[in-house]
């Protein structure tokens, strides 16, 4: 199988005095198709990690590779563009349009590909009956529950087909029945073949996953 994600000899270090070296050398490789968990205590660079790797952030040094295209020769163009097309990424706060619907919130996840209005909308409905809420397109998003908005969040995600899906804590913000429907929504599409790496303090995910790494003072233990 061939690699999804590569992280070579990660580091980031964030300027200050002193100095905050949030990921100390990292290596990791995704293959195509895996499930990753990574767990790790609170301020272990968890969050820093995932955003390298989803080409948010850019390391102090290091290569970030996706789908075998090294980030760091990208220029910050470049990168928006690789992001767009090949990365989704899904947060603990879902950062939904309050007031756009499911469907309009979805499709805003093709934006940046400069798809035809109508092609996006028929790709978000597509999106959400994936992350079963083929019921909500025409709903508001501030009327949906938290479940259901982490979902149009994973949508608009997905909408693009990325080779790396990313969640950062994505239960974090959800009671525990809802949490876990979220993430058997989230091992139903890797089964459907999407690459995901999730960080969660959830053990259940942690255990299902078929590969775990725990994260501690920025570096990769086990
Ligand atoms: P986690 O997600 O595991 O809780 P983070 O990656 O958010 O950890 O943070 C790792 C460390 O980096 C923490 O010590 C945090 O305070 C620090 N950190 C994170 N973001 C910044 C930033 N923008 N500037 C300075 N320090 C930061
Ligand atoms: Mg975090």
């Amino acid at each position: 199988m061939s690699a999804a994600l590569e992280l070579v000899e990660v580091r980031r270090t964030y300027p200050g005095s002193p100095p905050v070296e949030s990921v100390r050398g990292v290596d990791l490789t995704v293959r195509d198709g895996e499930l990753v968990a990574v767990v790790g205590p609170s301020g272990s660079g968890k969050t820093t990690l995932l955003n390298l790797a989803a080409g948010l952030d850019r390391p102090t040094s290091g290569s970030v590779r996706v789908a075998g295209e090294a980030l760091e020769k990208l220029s910050d163009r470049q990168l928006a563009g690789l992001r767009a097309h090949r990365l989704g990424v899904v947060f603990q706060q879902f950062f939904l349009l309050e007031h756009a619907t499911a469907r309009d919130n979805v499709a805003t996840g093709l934006l940046y590909r400069g798809v035809p209005a109508g092609q996006r909308r028929a790709a978000a409905e597509e999106a959400l009956e994936r992350v079963g809420l083929g019921h909500r397109i025409h709903h508001r998003s501030r009327l949906l529950s938290g479940g259901e908005r982490q979902r149009v969040a994973i949508a608009r995600a997905l909408i693009g087909r990325p080779a790396v899906l990313f969640a950062d804590e994505p239960t974090g913000n959800l009671d525990s029945a809802t949490g876990d429907s979220i993430l058997e929504l989230l091992r139903e599409l890797n089964r459907a073949g999407t690459t995901i790496v999730v960080i969660t303090h959830d053990d259940h995910v942690a255990a299902s996953a078929q590969r775990r790494i725990t994260v501690r003072d920025g570096r990769i233990v086990s």
